[in-house]
């Protein structure tokens, strides 16, 4: 397994805003991007009082327009910083361990995540799961658990589908009858494939929809029948509610999504974690 990068090759990669802004300059509109206005390439110089590019003609380029950074009053070098720590950590990063290591004040570290986040679940997107393939729903959130018999406070559904050796996809979801659940199949995974679940009536027609279906039943505590189970999306329920309550210690309804989109950056990335920061920075580019 890739190791991620070390931070002493970060400083080295990005010592200040300007090697920073040269890098999303390079990446979006590469080192010898053709002017518009006059038709040169490679003729563009960083100008020296502002945040852009011009060209010998006098065409200007500011690479952090369409960026979370454009029109931030961080400095870019940090925005990197924070993007460096999210790809760089297993469990997430807390506002707050945004606002220490960026000495940014807690408004700004909070809203900084939360634009890396979108980022992240943008640059994860959704590729159709195929083959083996496992769904599930649970409970993410909230405080902590209603008192008995009066559900879980606060809790917010989330249904899960994923690839055996492949990636995850998750979605916040109103309830867990079929006809929520089922369309969220259909769509996200290819027709024909196998699939994984337990005996939940919600996925009780997959046959009948072009899968091949096959169940365990949790409640008989059956975990496993004819290479059947949900292991591996369990697996991936375990990893999210750890690092929600290690990290996060509350996520609301409202933002979840947001923090599932970081988590399937992160699993779906997760056998080459080096790759994270590279994949981030170049995905800067569209
Ligand atoms: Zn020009």
């Amino acid at each position: 397994m890739s190791k991620p990068m070390p931070i002493t090759e970060f400083m080295k990669m990005f010592p200040d805003d300007d090697a920073c802004l040269e890098h999303l300059f390079k990446t979006r509109f590469g080192a010898d991007h053709e002017c518009t206005r006059c038709g040169e390439t490679g003729k563009y110089k960083k100008l020296s009082k502002m945040p852009a590019y011009t060209c010998q003609c006098g065409e200007h380029i500011h690479p952090m327009v369409g960026t979370p950074f454009y029109r931030s009053h961080t400095p870019l070098q940090k925005w990197f910083y924070a993007m460096y720590l999210f790809t760089t950590t297993r469990h997430g990063v807390p506002a707050k361990e945004l606002q220490r290591q960026l000495s940014v004040n807690y408004k700004t570290a909070w809203r900084m995540g939360h634009e890396i986040r979108k980022y992240l679940a943008i640059v994860d997107g959704d590729k159709p799961l195929s083959g083996h393939v496992e769904a599930d729903e649970t409970m993410v959130g909230g405080h902590r658990k209603g008192r008995k018999g009066r559900g879980a406070l606060g809790k917010t559904l989330v249904l899960g589908m994923t690839e055996r050796g492949g990636d995850v996809i998750t979605r916040v979801i109103p309830d867990v009858t079929r006809a929520t659940i089922e369309p969220h199949l259909i769509q996200n995974i290819t027709a024909g494939s196998t699939v994984s679940t337990d005996e939940w009536h919600a996925y009780k027609k997959l046959a009948q929809r072009g899968y091949i279906h096959g169940s365990v039943n949790h409640s008989q505590d059956e975990w496993s029948r004819n290479g059947h189970h949900t292991n591996t999306i369990e697996g991936f329920w375990s990893l999210i509610k750890r690092s929600i309550k290690g990290t996060h210690v509350h996520v609301s309804k409202r933002h979840l999504a947001k923090y599932l989109g970081e988590f399937e950056f992160r699993w779906n990335l997760r056998k080459d974690p080096a790759a994270m920061f590279p994949v981030l920075l170049k995905h800067l580019s569209t």
